[in-house]
C-alpha cells in the first residue's frame, strides 16, 4: 500500500476518530488486526468510572470501516448508560469484528480476538452480541478471563438472550401501563421486528399473554420457524412503520427510528431490544414526545443481558438475576413519570439519572 501525503487541511476534514459524530469522550479505542486469521476488530471503551467496561462483541459485515467505528462508538456509549441506570458497577464498552459471522468466524479468529481483549488487562470485558454465540465466548475464555456469557457447563450464566427478552417484556408492560392505563398485553397488536435470539423469546412471552403478534425478519427461514412454533402472523407488506399497531418492538438492528420512519409511525408504544433505536437521540426523542408516542429507552429495558452476565462477575444466582430484571418494570415506569413531570424526552430522563450516578461516583473516587 502506498502512503499518501495528506495535507493538514484534509486531515482536519477527515477527523478520523475523536472528531467522529458518534465520539462522546470515549476513553480508549483499540484497533485490532491479525493477518493470519483475517481478524479486523475495534474495541471501544467509553467510560470506566463505575467499573470495568463490559459489553458484547458484534460480528457484522459492515459496508466500510467508518460504519464499524460508528457502531462501536455508539454501542459502547450505550453500555455505559445501560449499566449505570441498572445500578451495576460496570463501565461501558463494546467490540465489533468486521466480517460475515456465517463464513468468516473461526475458532482461531475468536482466540486471536480474545488475546487482544486479554491485552487490555481487564479494562474491557467481553460477552456475546449479534453474530456471536455462547460457544464463541467459551473459545475466547481459553485465552482470557475477561469474558462473560460463557456456557453454564463452564461456570457461566449461559445465553443472556432469554433474560434480555424478559426485561424487554417488563419494560413493554410498564410503557403500556403508562400509555394505555393497563399493563395487560392481551389483544394488543404488537409488531416484533427481528426474531433472532431475543425477538423469539419476546414473541413467546407475548403469545403467552394473548397479544396479537406480527413478526418480520430478513430471514424467511426464521419467519417460518417462529410462525410454526407460536402461531403468529408474518408481516407481508413492505413498510412496517406505516402499519396500524399498538406496540412496535425493534429487535433487529439500531437506528430504525429515523428521519424516514418517524413520521409514519402509528404505534403508540415503542419497546424493543435493539440498541440505539433512535438514529439521533435528541431530535428523534423529541419528535416521539411531541407525537405522544411512548418510547421505553432501549438501554434501560434491554439490560437483562448485562444483568445476566454481571452475575458471573458478582456470583449471584438465577433468583437475583430474575429479581433485578423484573425491576426493569418499576424503573421504566419511574422514568416515564419523571419525563412527563419534567417535560423531558424519555431518553433524556433516563440519561440524566445514569449520568448523575456516574458523576456521583466520580466525585467519590476523587475524595
Ligand atoms: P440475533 O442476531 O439473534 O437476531 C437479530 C435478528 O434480526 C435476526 O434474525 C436477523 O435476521 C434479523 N434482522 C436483521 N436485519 C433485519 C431487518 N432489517 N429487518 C428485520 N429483521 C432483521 O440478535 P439478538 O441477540 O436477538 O439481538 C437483537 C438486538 O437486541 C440487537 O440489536 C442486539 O444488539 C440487541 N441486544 C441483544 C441482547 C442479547 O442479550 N442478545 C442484549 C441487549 C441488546
Amino acid at each position: 500500500m502506498t502512503s499518501e501525503i495528506i495535507t493538514s487541511k484534509e486531515l482536519k476534514k477527515i477527523d478520523p476518530v475523536f472528531g467522529q459524530h458518534s465520539f462522546d469522550d470515549h476513553e480508549q479505542i483499540v484497533f485490532c488486526n491479525d493477518k493470519d486469521t483475517g481478524l479486523k476488530a475495534i474495541i471501544g471503551i467509553h467510560n470506566t468510572v463505575l467499573g470495568p467496561a463490559l459489553g458484547g462483541t458484534r460480528m457484522w459485515n459492515y459496508a466500510n470501516e467508518w460504519e464499524a467505528l460508528n457502531d462501536v462508538l455508539r454501542l459502547s456509549r450505550g453500555m455505559t448508560f445501560k449499566s449505570a441506570i441498572t445500578g451495576l458497577n460496570l463501565g461501558g464498552g463494546k467490540a465489533v469484528i468486521i466480517g460475515d459471522a456465517k463464513i468468516q468466524k473461526t475458532p482461531e479468529l475468536m482466540k486471536r480476538f480474545g488475546e487482544f481483549v486479554n491485552s487490555l488487562g481487564g479494562r474491557y470485558i467481553t460477552a456475546e452480541d449479534v453474530g456471536m454465540t455462547t460457544e464463541d465466548m467459551d473459545t475466547v475464555r481459553e485465552v482470557t478471563p475477561y469474558v462473560t456469557g460463557i456456557s453454564e457447563s463452564k461456570g457461566g450464566a449461559g445465553n443472556p438472550s432469554p433474560i434480555t427478552a424478559y426485561g424487554v417484556f417488563m419494560g413493554m408492560k410498564a410503557a403500556s401501563k403508562f400509555q394505555f392505563g393497563s399493563d395487560i398485553l392481551e389483544n394488543k397488536n404488537v409488531f416484533v421486528q427481528g426474531i433472532g435470539n431475543v425477538g423469539e423469546a419476546l414473541v413467546e412471552h407475548l403469545v403467552n399473554e394473548g397479544a396479537n403478534v406480527t413478526i418480520s425478519d430478513i430471514s424467511q427461514e426464521r419467519l417460518e420457524e417462529v410462525r410454526s412454533k407460536y402461531g403468529v402472523n408474518i408481516y407481508g407488506g413492505n413498510d412496517i412503520y406505516s402499519e396500524d399497531m399498538d406496540i412496535y418492538a425493534p429487535c433487529a438492528l439500531g437506528a430504525t427510528i429515523n428521519d424516514d420512519t418517524i413520521h409514519k409511525l402509528k404505534a403508540k408504544v415503542i419497546a424493543g431490544a435493539a440498541n440505539n433505536q433512535l438514529a439521533e437521540e435528541n431530535k428523534h426523542g423529541l419528535i416521539l414526545q411531541e407525537r405522544g408516542i411512548v418510547y421505553a429507552p432501549d438501554f434501560l429495558i434491554n439490560a437483562g443481558g448485562i444483568i445476566n452476565v454481571y452475575a458471573e462477575l458478582e456470583n449471584y444466582g438465577r433468583q437475583e438475576i430474575m429479581r433485578k430484571t423484573e425491576n426493569i418494570y418499576n424503573t421504566t415506569l419511574e422514568i416515564l413519570d419523571n419525563a412527563k413531570v419534567n417535560n423531558l424526552t424519555t431518553n433524556d430522563a433516563a440519561l440524566n439519572i445514569a449520568r448523575e450516578r456516574i458523576a456521583t461516583r466520580k466525585r467519590e473516587n476523587l475524595k
